[in-house]
């Protein structure tokens, strides 16, 4: 029987972890001086954190041939031996993140090696916040920061650390469809520098009939499976999931790279539209502002008339 998952079993696996691999031990610990600056954009609160770790990440090749020529490094034969795992939900493995950006991170892949999608897994999802409550469980798609975009995973990571429930108070929710009696209802957010959508519930299987409808009404690009997006879900303190889903249209800023003063090594995820800017290099630190946070929220997000465009077909 695989044990009840809550934040106090995750807290402590977290710990026996850190206490057992060197190497996680020394990627958290290093966290604690990484610097960090905070940016108010357009009302927004958004934190800066410069973090030399996640070079790996920022810069990971996911185009389908360098995927085929590497070992999968969420596939259980392929872990480190050290690397120990909490079973959830019958075929999902709850790990500890050893490349952190969290104070506690986590990283929860299906056990199956398949492609990082999200069609029916909402449920999932919702339901792993409220197992998780205190944390933020988010998906990345495929082309929107997933490191593996071959390999079904979720992270999460401690609510605290995040922005967006600050930037989602103060925001104005539009309600669009209801499920049910309210169980969950789906509503555009106004009033923050990038678009985006919430479905707030008290049943995953209401948030998941309520995220198709969405999900058939949002655009797929050419090549793509799924329509591009980054999810983050958390329980508020009103026992209330909050799925926030940002629409995305780009992969990557039209500035992104390594070469050049122009050039920034921004691969932005969910953790970044959650309002924590992720950068691995100093002088991308230092240059980072609300102008140029404003700037990859426009080219990455969906545009008012995309959204609308969505609304219509709801
Ligand atoms: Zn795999």
């Amino acid at each position: 029987m695989a044990e009840k998952i809550n934040k106090e079993v995750v807290d402590r696996f977290l710990l026996e972890q850190l206490d057992e691999w060197e190497q996680a031990r020394n990627n958290f610990a290093a966290l604690a001086g990484v610097k960090v600056k905070e940016l108010d954009v357009d009302g927004m609160p958004v934190k800066v954190q410069f973090n030399p770790a996640r070079i790996v990440s920022s810069s990971a090749k996911v185009d389908a041939k360098s995927l085929k020529e590497r070992k999968c490094f969420l596939c259980a034969a392929n872990r480190p031996a050290v690397q120990r795992g909490l079973e959830w939900g019958g075929h999902y493995t709850i790990l500890i993140n050893p490349f952190p950006i969290f104070p506690r991170h986590f990283t929860i892949p299906d056990n199956g090696h398949v492609d990082q999608l999200i069609d029916g897994r909402i449920a999932d999802m919702v339901s792993l916040a409220a197992d998780m409550k205190g944390y933020t469980v988010f998906y990345n798609g495929p082309k929107c920061g997933a490191s593996a975009p071959d390999h079904m995973h979720f992270q999460a990571g401690n609510s605290d650390f995040l922005t967006i429930d600050a930037a989602l108070e103060k925001a104005d929710l539009q309600p669009l469809l209801v499920d049910g009696d309210g169980e969950a209802v789906l509503s555009v957010v106004q009033g923050l520098p990038l678009n985006m959508f919430v479905i707030d519930t008290t049943d995953a299987d209401a948030a998941q009939r309520l995220f198709n409808k969405l999900y058939a009404a949002m655009p797929v690009p050419e090549g793509e499976k799924e329509p591009m997006m980054n999810l983050l879900c958390y329980v508020t303190e009103e026992d209330e999931a909050l799925l926030v889903i940002i629409p995305r249209r780009a992969h990557r800023p039209s500035f992104y790279g390594t070469e050049g003063d122009d050039c920034m090594l921004l691969s932005p995820a969910s953790v970044d539209m959650g309002g924590v800017f992720i950068t691995p290099l100093e002088k991308d630190f230092n240059k980072l502002d609300a102008d140029l946070i404003r700037r990859v929220y426009d080219e990455l997000c969906l545009t008012d008339e995309q959204v609308e465009e969505i609304i219509d077909k709801l």
